[in-house]
């Protein structure tokens, strides 16, 4: 229905973004992106507080249009998700950030696992138990190297993600969690859920060293997160102030511009050596 009415709708939708211009636009090339190959995943390290060495890389898809440049997939990963390209996108990310996992071990660099954001439909309405299964067999990826990132309000219904993150767990790949703190998350289903890790949202992380709050809500996150045995990173830490609180209070592994900003697998190649020792 959304395909028929391509050139309508938009404009009588209400969680809109952009101008219906650069919409309608960005939405109609959005079918042919993927073919016409417009698509780079960049790659940002995940690092272990405590050892300092790089643990993981969140792979975060771009998208270079030939007439707006640089879509930030703030813009565009909306659309996707409303007009179900999400699914086929989010397959060619996980496809492709487990390939560059595999040719990155090829290389001798250590093991890291690669971070895959999922989107609701992907996690809710496609076949994704089959959909991970498969990837990793066709690339070659162990599974232990994939970790796959759903958010709360993906996780409401609990008679499905229960089941479906067993299932994803017994393959082997892990889960986290992301953007922890900002949904209605249901605190009594975590210890339910086979997860490994929590994602402490940046929101919090920003005024760490300001708001008492948000300082004292990171500290209640980290110890819970421990306590129900699961690990905890922290993203958008763009500060050594902000670094030296979550060494404090114990945090396990850090993300943000302090480190690195997101970048091409081979902008990381070559700055490997002084991304570990930073
Ligand atoms: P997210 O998953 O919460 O990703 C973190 C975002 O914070 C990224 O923005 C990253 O570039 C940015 N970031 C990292 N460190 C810092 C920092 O120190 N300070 C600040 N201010 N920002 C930082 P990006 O790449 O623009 O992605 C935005 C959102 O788009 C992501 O939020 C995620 O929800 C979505 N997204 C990105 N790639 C994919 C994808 O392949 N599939 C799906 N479904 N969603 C994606
Ligand atoms: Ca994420
Ligand atoms: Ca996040
Ligand atoms: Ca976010």
């Amino acid at each position: 229905a959304k395909e028929q009415g391509k050139n309508n709708y938009v404009f009588f939708r209400e969680n809109m973004h952009t101008e219906p211009y650069e919409r309608i636009t960005l939405e109609n090339s959005l079918h042919r992106a993927l073919e016409k190959q417009e698509f780079i995943v960049h790659y940002q390290p995940q690092v272990d507080v405590k050892t300092g060495n790089i643990r993981g890389l969140e792979a975060l898809i771009r998208w270079q249009h030939p007439e707006f440049g640089l879509v930030s997939p703030g813009k565009f990963i909306p659309i996707a998700e409303e007009t179900g390209l999400i699914v086929p996108i989010g397959e060619w990310v996980m496809r492709e950030a487990c390939l560059q996992n595999k040719r990155w071990q090829e290389l001798g660099l250590p093991d890291f696992r690669v971070a895959v954001n999922l989107s609701t439909q992907q996690f809710l309405k496609s076949n994704l138990v089959e959909t991970v299964k498969r990837t990793l067999e066709e690339t070659g990826l162990a599974p232990q190297f994939l970790e796959l990132e759903i958010t709360e309000t993906m996780t409401m219904d609990v008679d499905y993600t229960i089941p479906t993150l067993r299932q994803l767990h017994e393959l082997g790949v892990q889960i986290s969690i992301d953007d922890f703190g900002t949904g209605y998350s249901s605190l009594h289903y975590l210890k339910e859920f086979s997860i490994h890790r929590l994602k402490i949202d940046q929101s919090f992380v920003r005024e760490i060293m300001t708001d008492v709050n948000d300082a004292s809500i990171v500290e209640t996150i980290i110890a819970m997160a421990h306590n129900l045995g699961l690990e905890v990173i922290a993203e958008g830490v763009e500060e050594k102030e902000q670094l030296r609180f979550l060494q404090c209070k114990k945090c396990d592994e850090v993300q943000g511009y302090y480190f690195s900003k997101p970048i091409a697998a081979k902008e990381f190649e070559e700055n490997f050596v002084e991304l570990q020792r930073q």
